[in-house]
């Protein structure tokens, strides 16, 4: 390889051209690469040399060129990013961290589905355009010499990967030219025999138009030139053959067979001004038969990727079918470069701004930036901006709204993971579930398959609509199979206290008289929609008990005892936020219709207010046998202003493991201090101990539960 050749051909392409840089690089890439070979059996270096080569051709800055350079050293040489960017500065270390990171991203068959989603991602991860376009010419070069690649499946992969993720994606920033050689590489390896009989096809035509010492292509060229110039249009036409990838493309859409393939040549007419494209126009059209339906104007209404121009088929000089392209050179520049076509003209600035909002933000940069290598620098890409990109820990990508939690994540990968997600590892290190995921997340979702239903406070963080209603319907479920076990205690105690032994036909009875199943009837108790005194007239009449005694018995139990076991606070059961019930306290439940219960301690004032007709009280008592789960104390302390107090205070709770979640100085006098404590404990027991052991101390004045 002539380096010195390279070198002039990087002096004549690139308009900041930086010698002094660009050498170093390759007298890096040539001394890290080593003896590195390609499979090819090349040195290693000339690839990445190759690649420059491509990037300078697109026209783009040293920066990229230099980035090309050593795009593959920090991945495969012992060259790290801290080396590069101590001698060749940040910007250029951020651009190689860059196309380095979207090296390790690999994309398998299997993710084709997902194709629209990894282009998204690859915009997104290249905050700076060059990232992007240097790995464009990457790839350009492997697809060039894939064919020492042995295997056919491995070709065949990557020329899948190549075609649907980075053609499209050239097309999508408006690289004509990758995009076409890229599709042409990839048909040639996919379909080789399609590829071939449409080549076939073109030579035939070629052959049939072959009847002077002149080109065919040349002389309708030739003729049209002629016709625009008697028109007052001075330009040359430029006839060129169609791929044979657009070609198939076309008999693919148009389901038509290879002997109607006709038109195999296009024409292009390259003007200065938008008006002479129209005028040109008006001069084909009125010479040639225009074939109708085919006339498309991408000047008014550009494409996505900015591509403009006037596209229409007619029947043409040697009465050939033909499709013409008429745009300005601007026009035609962005056509075959694409964005980096803006770096070429961004002293003649007037494009559209109606255009999509990245190709106009990137316009403006350039329009503003007081160097088209400082506009590059800043060029972000906003198009994405309101999506995060992330990964299973087996590369699935999922896609979320920006803002997304683990939880969102672990529903988007399926309910069941969703509702039974216990903790979670982001790139490897565990973090709460309320975590905010960013851009290249690897998330890993640890289970426990023991729960299978979200805890109610996720609703508080999450922001994706499947995973809220997702924990909503998982939330109604469990819901109702506890107000079916609540309705079962009460049905049961109910029954006991009437002395009635053969329940199941009861229930099933009363049921019939609901109109309801079993199970529905059970629910409805256990919300409180069929309130305890109306059941039990109801068992009461079918059962034809009028004995006075249990009537009298029945007003002497006001309620029924109903042990609460396997409630989920927070679910069927509300612990009430102003009496605070801890295990061992006296218990009563408020059922509200339908809305589930909530639970005072016995003694608490607001038990008196409840007195709507929709509610009832229902007794409650603690399940004896499990109880794990610690309960909020809030304890008033005042205490004398003495120094040590208050770790004499916390060394007791902690003493009697009791643990302080909460602390808060209300007031503070000269004499003394009072503060509000929430401490955890397990039972209402070990919080008396704790009160009694405080109130022994000296320096306490009062300890009061609040
Ligand atoms: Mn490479």
């Amino acid at each position: 390889m002539d380096i010195e050749a390279l070198i002039d051909d990087f002096r004549e392409k690139l308009y900041d051209f930086d010698e002094k840089n660009i050498r170093k690089a390759i007298e890096f890439a040539i001394k890290f690469h080593g003896s590195q070979k390609r499979i090819s059996g090349e040195p290693y270096y000339y690839h990445p040399l190759e690649v420059a080569k491509i990037t300078a051709n697109m026209r783009l800055d040293s920066g990229s060129v230099i980035t090309a350079i050593l795009h593959d050293t920090v991945e495969d040489t012992e060259l790290t990013i801290e080396d590069i960017e101590h001698h060749f500065g940040k910007n250029i270390a951020t651009l190689v961290d860059g196309v380095t990171k979207l090296h390790k991203m690999h994309f398998t068959a299997e993710d084709a589905r997902q194709a629209e989603n990894f282009r998204k991602l690859l915009l997104a991860m290249s905050n700076d355009l060059r990232v992007l376009l240097v790995k464009l010419a990457d790839r350009l070069h492997n697809m060039r010499t894939i064919d020492y690649l042995k295997k056919p499946e491995k070709r065949e992969r990557i020329a899948r990967e190549t075609l649907e993720i980075y053609a499209p994606l050239a097309e999508r920033i408006g690289i004509q030219t990758i995009k076409t050689e890229l599709q042409d590489i990839c048909f040639r390896i996919l379909h080789p025999q399609a590829r071939q009989s449409i080549l076939d096809r073109f030579r035939i035509i070629e052959e049939n138009n072959e009847n002077s010492n002149e080109h065919y292509i040349d002389k309708i060229a030739n003729e049209l030139t002629k016709t625009l110039l008697e028109g007052g249009i001075k330009t040359k036409v430029k006839g060129r053959k169609k791929t044979a990838y657009s070609a198939w493309m076309k008999m693919e859409q148009k389901n038509i067979g290879i002997d109607q393939l006709y038109d195999v040549v296009a024409f292009r007419v390259i003007v200065e001004e938008v008006a002479d494209c129209y005028k040109v126009l008006g001069i084909i059209h009125s010479t040639y038969k225009v074939i109708p339906g085919n006339f498309k104007d991408f000047i008014s209404t550009p494409k996505n990727n900015n591509y403009r121009s006037l596209h229409t088929v007619i029947i043409g000089p040697l009465t050939h079918k033909i499709e013409i392209q008429i745009r300005t050179k601007e026009m035609h520049a962005v056509a075959e470069l694409g964005v980096a076509a803006h770096w070429q003209y961004k002293q003649n600035q007037h494009y559209n701004a109606n255009e999509y909002a990245w190709i106009n933000e990137l316009i403006s940069i350039l329009a503003t930036g007081s160097s088209p290598g400082e506009a590059m620098k800043n060029t972000k890409l906003a198009m994405y901006y309101d999506q995060v990109f992330c990964f299973t820990p087996k590369g699935l990508l999922i896609a979320l709204p920006k803002g997304a939690t683990i939880i969102d994540f672990a529903y988007m990968v399926s309910p069941i993971i969703g509702n039974s997600c216990s903790e979670a590892k982001v790139n490897g290190v565990m973090m709460p579930l309320d975590t905010k995921l960013v851009n290249g997340n690897q998330v890993e979702i640890i289970l426990d398959k023991q729960r299978t239903t979200p805890l109610p406070d996720w609703n508080d963080f999450v922001v994706t609509g499947k995973a809220k209603a997702e924990i909503k319907k998982a939330i109604l479920a469990k819901q109702d199979s506890q107000y079916i076990k609540m309705g079962k205690n009460i049905v049961h105690s109910a029954l006991q206290m009437l002395n009635i032994k053969n329940q199941a036909a009861t229930i099933k009875q009363a049921a019939k008289y609901y109109k309801k199943s079993v199970s529905d009837f059970l629910l409805n108790i256990g919300n409180g929609s069929i309130s305890r005194e109306e059941l039990i007239k109801l068992v009461e009449k079918e059962n034809k008990i009028e004995s006075v005694f249990f009537l009298n018995k029945l007003k002497e139990y006001n309620y029924t005892e109903i042990p609460i076991k396997d409630f989920d606070p927070g679910i069927a059961v509300h612990y009430a936020k102003c009496c605070y019930p801890l295990y061992g306290d006296k218990i009563v439940g408020i059922m509200n219709d339908g809305t589930g219960t909530i639970i005072h301690t016995a003694d608490c004032p607001n038990l008196e207010k409840v007195t709507s007709d929709s509610v009832q009280k229902i007794d409650l008592i603690w399940d004896q046998n499990t109880n794990s789960t610690p309960f909020i104390y809030r304890l008033k302390i005042t205490l004398s202003h003495e120094i040590f107090g208050l770790s004499i205070i916390s060394t007791e709770i902690a003493k009697n493991a009791g643990f302080i979640t909460n602390l808060r100085i209300t007031k503070r006098h000269t004499d003394y201090f009072e503060i509000l404590f929430d401490i955890e404990v397990k039972s209402s027991h070990q919080a008396e101990k704790i009160i009694e052991l405080l109130r022994a101390k000296k320096v306490v004045q009062a300890v009061e539960r609040v």
